[in-house]
């Protein structure tokens, strides 16, 4: 037990502490808390929540992805010193466009807040008036194009300018669309197969018709050639999320493309407070964070990344099929989340559980484990875990499957 005298002297000795003791406004609680080094704390231990292993893959409900040593160190270092927020993001804009080889780049609140912010440049140009005046987009152009099978949940961030959608299948039905009203056509990489139009196509349109296009690629690096491609392939804008595969800050991504729409967009961003993007502030830890979780990616051995997370998938794989009545499926989604994915299926008759129950068992065990699935399987990567959870996991599925 640490004696009174002595916690007294730790604490006036921390500042903010110090300044509270004898104030009674330092319970014995708080007092505990901040005589314990931060490295001893287990906050989520202490907050009574269960930390796990992230067999699923890059989930917003799960916290993303794990950031390294050297990305929160420059996110703690950014806490330490003020800057000029505008001077910061111009100077890591430049940065980041001579990384990528493209004209320009922002640090925006992950993708969704590139996919906003993105668009309100395109509809404002640098007219502060209209800048103030959104969300009403009455008297400038306000639709959007997006192709039907594009037309996911993740489009809230266009309408939230105040813009509308407008939904087309085929070529022809695009150019019949375009008015004056006309905005940007807007391309959603995943969803690539369910489109008519392919990528190529869709910029050559929009250059026919002087409108600026987007890709939302916020899932789309593996492979890290795609930070480059479609900046290069003639799109507009580009939308990438911060803490999918880069593994920077969960809430930065990056907005990549022509440096007069970005510089249009950083109108509507934070220290501006009278614009739809106040709320979409990214300060200089996520900043720092972002960037030098991008430095990283761009430095990483991606060849023998990928043998690692195929070696990982098969050694859970074959934990797997060790269980009798077991099948399992290796496959690699070829647009987003491009990384080795495994299926795991079994007969119901020799396997006496349910996928769903199996799944719940994995996330109720030591370690808790998190997967994902459906009523015919359980779906797992492996690439947002640390190495070694692997053969957790791969011990946790076969006893699962083998206890029914
Ligand atoms: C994850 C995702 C988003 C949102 O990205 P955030 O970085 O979380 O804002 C948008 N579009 C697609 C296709 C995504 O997968």
């Amino acid at each position: 037990m640490i004696s009174r005298r002595k916690l007294l002297k730790t604490l006036s000795s921390v500042p903010v502490m110090g300044g509270l003791v004898g104030t009674g406004l330092l319970t014995p609680q708080l007092m505990k808390a901040a005589v314990a080094q931060p490295a001893e704390r287990n906050f989520f231990k202490e907050l009574g929540l269960r930390t796990f292993i992230n067999a699923a893959g890059t989930y917003t409900s799960m916290t993303g992805s794990l950031m390294s040593k050297e990305v929160t160190s420059a996110i703690a270092y950014g806490a330490t010193e003020y800057v000029n927020l505008d001077q910061l993001h111009d100077k890591v804009g430049e940065r980041i466009a001579e990384l990528l080889e493209c004209e320009y780049a922002t640090v925006s609140s992950g993708a969704f807040g590139a996919m906003t912010i993105g668009l309100a440049g395109v509809i404002c140009g640098m007219d502060e008036e209209k800048v103030a005046q959104l969300p009403d987009t009455n008297g400038l152009k306000n639709e959007v194009i997006v192709q039907e099978g594009h037309n996911i949940g993740y489009t809230h961030a266009l309408t939230n300018t105040g813009a509308k959608l407008v939904k087309v299948k085929t070529a022809k039905e695009l150019e019949k669309a375009i008015n004056k009203k006309t905005a940007m056509l807007w391309f959603l990489n995943a969803n690539t197969e369910e489109g008519e139009i392919n990528r190529e196509e869709f910029v050559a349109l929009g250059k026919k018709h002087g409108i600026p296009t987007f890709i939302d690629c916020a899932a789309d690096v593996p492979p890290v050639e795609n930070l480059f491609k479609f900046t290069k392939m003639g799109f507009d804008l580009v939308a990438f999320s911060g803490g999918k595969g880069i593994r920077g800050p969960q809430s930065a991504g990056l907005l990549l493309g022509k440096r007069k729409y970005i510089e249009a967009a950083r109108l509507h961003t934070p220290p501006r407070g009278t614009t739809i993007a106040r709320g979409m502030k990214v300060n200089k830890e996520e900043v720092l964070g972002m960037l030098v979780a991008l430095e990283l990616y761009l430095a990483k051995d991606h060849k023998k990344e990928w043998e690692l997370w195929e070696n990982q998938i098969k050694l859970i794989s074959d934990s797997a099929l060790s269980v009798e009545g077991v099948q399992t499926e290796i496959h690699v989604p070829p647009h987003a989340n491009h990384v080795p994915s495994l299926r795991i299926k079994w007969d119901a008759k020799k396997v006496k559980i349910s996928p769903a129950d199996a799944r719940k068992k994995l996330m109720d065990g030591h370690p808790a484990i998190a997967t994902v699935g459906n009523d015919e399987m359980i779906g797992m990567t492996t690439w947002m875990m640390e190495p070694g959870q692997e053969r957790t996991v791969a011990k946790r599925i076969k006893e699962v499957l083998s206890s029914t």
